[in-house]
């Protein structure tokens, strides 16, 4: 292989701070560096895919492996207003609905674990 980049990543094994699953949408990217900034978060198992936390079962293997291999304490759920794998609704409410069943399987999977959900939207964040 060609290398088409030199940087020196550490080896040392980390216990994350939290896992956070956001979805891909750029348009929300810089909020997340502000919510990350904000939480003084600086170990995060980021799970970044359309629709945050709608595909739950995904969501929930991949949070299972955050907790299994880094410890993970704490789990944000995060889905946003116009979200494209939602189909675009710009209905709070329905974020609201989506995210709380989508948190109430996290906690089901994973009861020690501390889960926020937060609705993204162009003013901010809230959490639900
Ligand atoms: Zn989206």
């Amino acid at each position: 292989m060609q290398s088409i980049l030199s940087f020196e990543s550490s080896k040392d094994h980390y216990t994350a701070d939290v896992c956070i699953v956001w979805c891909f949408d750029a348009r929300f990217s810089h909020l997340l560096d502000t919510f990350i900034k904000d939480r003084n978060y600086t170990q995060i198992d980021l799970v970044k895919i359309a629709g945050g936390a709608k595909e739950i079962d995904f969501v929930i293997d991949q949070i299972g492996k955050s907790i299994k291999l880094h410890h993970t304490p704490r789990v944000v759920l995060m889905v946003h207003n116009e979200c494209g794998a939602y189909g675009g609704s710009t209905d709070p409410a329905f974020y609201e609905a989506e995210l709380s069943k989508a948190a109430d399987k996290v906690r089901a999977s994973f009861p020690s674990v501390e889960v926020e959900a937060i609705f993204a939207d162009f003013d901010g964040l809230k959490l639900v």
